[in-house]
């Protein structure tokens, strides 16, 4: 039921389709913003404006970003390292960068092959990532741990070749202060495979 006018209640349908946001978070999102409307609304539909006049997809790596090629791309230092790490999704390149990986380039994919879902090689990004392979020393597959993202790990393989730079993947194991005992058997027996020499 709506309880403010039709322009509150088109924010809060809005924001409710947002990650993260149902429909009562919404409401509360919304309902501060009307409270703080110098302090929050204004700077955000102003922050909204301007990002929806200069966002973009870069036309390399398929990052976000307000020019194409994007910050990372035009970075001369991000080569000198000759690692490209292939992501399924723009949200995991960010979350890499969070994590200070390093100097180093990305290949965003915008999915992982799913038959059941109808998404082929065709639908993500993979020819874009072989006519870029070659100006790289090291390929790192850094798709999720599920079916779909071993899957496309596998077929990217396959199609770089044996002629490709040298091929990894991230490893699977022991989460940072993870306790073995809270683990899954899959993730613990893959740690066990994956051990390495102190
Ligand atoms: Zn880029």
């Amino acid at each position: 039921m709506a309880s403010g006018g039709p322009e509150i209640e088109q924010l809060i349908q809005l924001l409710a389709r947002l990650p993260g946001l149902g429909p009562r978070s919404a409401r509360r999102a919304v309902l501060q913003l009307v409270k703080k409307k110098e302090q929050l609304m204004i700077p955000l539909s102003a922050a909204l404006d301007r990002a929806v006049a200069t966002v973009r997809t870069c036309e390399v790596c398929g990052n976000i970003d307000t020019k194409s090629p994007c910050s990372i791309c035009s970075d001369p230092r991000r080569s000198e390292s000759g690692m490209l790490i292939v992501v399924e999704d723009v949200a995991d390149l960010w979350a890499l960068e969070r994590a200070g990986v390093g100097l180093v380039k990305y290949h965003v994919l915008g999915g992982v092959l799913s038959p059941l879902d109808g998404i082929g090689p065709d639908d993500i990004s993979v020819d874009a990532l072989l006519g870029r392979a070659h100006e790289f020393s090291e390929i790192v597959l850094a798709v999720n741990a599920t079916v779909e993202g071993q899957t496309t790990a596998h077929y990217i393989t396959d199609r770089l070749g044996e002629s490709a730079p040298k091929v990894t993947r991230l490893a699977h194991g022991v989460p940072v202060g993870g306790e073995l005992d809270y683990l899954d058997e899959g993730t613990l027996s893959q740690a066990l495979r994956a051990r390495t020499q102190i």
